[in-house]
């Protein structure tokens, strides 16, 4: 067996730790193996690559490899769990950057001889990468809180987009016909704007859609790269991040009640309103709590549901509440923690948060178990939530969360708001239910509050 049919035979161990990773990956279960046979295929697929032969420049790889991990380490390591989803925005936007330029380099070096399949697949590469890469970046400075959070539509949008859409055709045209590399380029240029466009007028609340759908871009852009350079691979683990990616950004949307298209483009085809950051709450007052008041409210109830948000995750209160769920538990009340799709700030971030704090699984139950059970319980425990319970997204055409399933904890007998202020949730619009009578808010940073209440159940 010749020295790269090895190699072959190593990358097909690796794709079967990359199938065997997202199986694990897709049950809370086996997240942590899932994770290491995904890590431990790919340092395999690195390592083999240093046997092909014909390798060239192996002192700037390992330099390359070496920086790579001198960032990427202490990066994934120290990186705060409310602070993940931007390091997915970042590392997704350098991987499709790199599916871009490889693909760049490649063309550069072959266009002279390359077929027509190998053209498209460069052009494909480098447009996809492209947008994924400013998308991304944009996507970043969106989460982090380095611009705005709201949509940003330009003046002339439509037009834009269009005109641009037009150089895209034009530019794979003419990259096609003559095996330009310089059309290549150039529509590299044009998708990095592109990418920027794209994600501008997406709202805040509906980007971790737009991140998973990036992270498919950039393994379908992956995927390009492969059949550039031939490697099976590569082609095999872009299919599979494109076709996770695509599956996951259609369970998202699905979660949020929305169609994908209206999610990317609603805002430029929306017509301007102001009614639809702010809902009508009127000059209502807000009724506030003691923490005595509440633990009474609770001690007495039959039944409790805990609706837990990103607020917990920032307050890393999750050790708190379960505390005061088995106190409540061991006076004979009903403790359940109501899970919704999109609470926290990603795809399953409250079943993993309240995981680390041991919370029995058969105690965290989803928004459509939970929903028709409010009407029957006594208190809500609002932990840190706000956009996943706001009545808006059912009743008001105008705003822009309108349609997302939420948690119906306005039905429920009464609702205690934990929360430091009246401030909006992520998607920045206000709550109509922190005005309700049957709410009490109990300001505060959740962690304390539930310290206090602690005590305060005890004394009940
Ligand atoms: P929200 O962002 O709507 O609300 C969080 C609330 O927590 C805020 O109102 C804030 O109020 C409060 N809070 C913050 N820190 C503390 C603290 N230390 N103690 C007590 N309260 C605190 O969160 P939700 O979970 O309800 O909704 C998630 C939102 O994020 C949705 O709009 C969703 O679309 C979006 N999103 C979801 C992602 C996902 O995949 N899950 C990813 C990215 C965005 P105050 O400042 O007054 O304390």
């Amino acid at each position: 067996m010749s020295r790269s049919d090895t190699v072959e035979l190593v990358y097909l161990v690796c794709a079967v730790c990359f199938i065997v990773a997202l199986k694990g990956l897709s049950s809370p279960r086996g997240a942590r193996v899932g994770n290491l046979v995904g890590a431990f295929g790919m340092v395999l697929a690195v390592g083999a690559t240093f046997a092909l032969p014909g390798l060239h420049r192996i002192g700037l790889i390992v330099v390359a490899l070496a920086v790579g991990t001198a960032i990427g380490l202490p990066a994934a390591r120290s990186v705060k769990m409310t602070a993940i989803p931007q390091m997915v925005a970042a590392f997704n936007g350098v991987g499709g950057a790199a599916a871009a330029l490889v693909s760049l380099a490649e063309f550069d070096r072959s266009s002279a001889h390359a077929g027509i399949g190998t053209a498209a697949a460069v052009l494909f590469s480098t447009l996809v990468g492209a947008v994924s890469f400013t998308g991304s970046v944009v996507t970043f400075a969106k989460l982090q809180e380095l611009m705005t959070g709201r949509p940003i539509v330009l003046p002339a949008q439509r037009l834009i987009n269009a005109t641009l859409g037009a150089a895209v055709v034009g530019l794979v045209v003419w990259g096609l016909a003559e095996r330009s590399v310089l059309a290549a380029v150039l529509l590299a240029v044009v998708a990095l704007a592109l990418g920027v466009l794209f994600v501008l007028p997406v709202g805040g609340a509906d980007v971790p859609v737009v991140i998973s759908l990036l992270n498919s871009f950039t393994g379908l852009a992956v995927a390009a790269t492969g059949a550039v350079l031939r490697t099976t691979l590569l082609i095999v683990a872009g299919t599979l991040v494109g076709a996770s990616g695509t599956l996951l950004t259609r369970m998202m949307s699905q979660a949020m009640g929305r169609p994908l298209s209206n999610i990317l483009f609603g805002a430029i085809s929306a017509t301007p309103t102001t009614a639809s950051v702010s809902a009508d709450v009127g000059d209502r007052a807000v009724r506030t709590g003691t923490v005595d008041d509440v633990a009474i409210l609770l001690a007495y109830a039959r039944r409790v549901v805990v609706v837990p948000g990103y607020g917990l995750a920032v307050a890393q209160a999750q050790h708190t509440v379960h505390e005061l769920a088995g106190m409540l538990e061991a006076r004979g009340v009903e403790v359940v923690y109501g899970i919704h799709p999109v609470a926290g700030r990603m795809p399953g971030h409250m079943n993993v948060l309240l995981a680390e704090a041991n919370v029995p699984y058969e105690q965290l139950r989803e928004m459509d178990d939970v929903n028709p059970q409010l009407p029957v319980t006594d208190v809500v425990l609002v932990v840190g939530a706000n956009d996943v319970v706001n009545p808006a997204a059912r009743d008001s055409p105008g705003s822009p969360i309108y349609g997302m399933p939420i948690l119906n904890v306005d039905e429920a007998r009464a609702v205690v708001f934990l929360k430091r202020s009246m401030r909006p949730g992520f998607a920045g619009i206000d709550n109509v239910l922190l005005y309700d009578p049957k709410t009490t808010m109990l300001f505060g940073d959740a962690k304390e509050t539930l310290t206090a209440l602690l005590t305060a159940v005890k004394n009940a």
